[in-house]
């Protein structure tokens, strides 16, 4: 199954993510985002992959 990487260090807490995707993710207390479930199936391609272009600092990527 492809899997959800976040790069915590490049993260701002925008949570564009979450909005797009919240199942997905989550944003911490420190304002930094939480990957909820890095598995996902192709069913949940479409969401996950809005989430990823949604990030205005590119922290997210799918790895195959
Ligand atoms: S959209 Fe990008 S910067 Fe914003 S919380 Fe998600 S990963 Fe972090």
């Amino acid at each position: 199954m492809p899997v959800i990487k976040a790069d915590l260090d490049l993260c701002q807490g925008y949570a564009n993510c979450v909005m797009e995707a919240p199942k997905f993710f989550d944003i911490n207390d420190d304002g930094v985002v939480v990957v909820l479930e890095e598995e996902f199936p192709e069913g949940s391609r479409s969401r996950v992959e809005a989430a990823v272009r949604s990030c205005p600092v590119s922290a997210l990527r799918i790895e195959e």
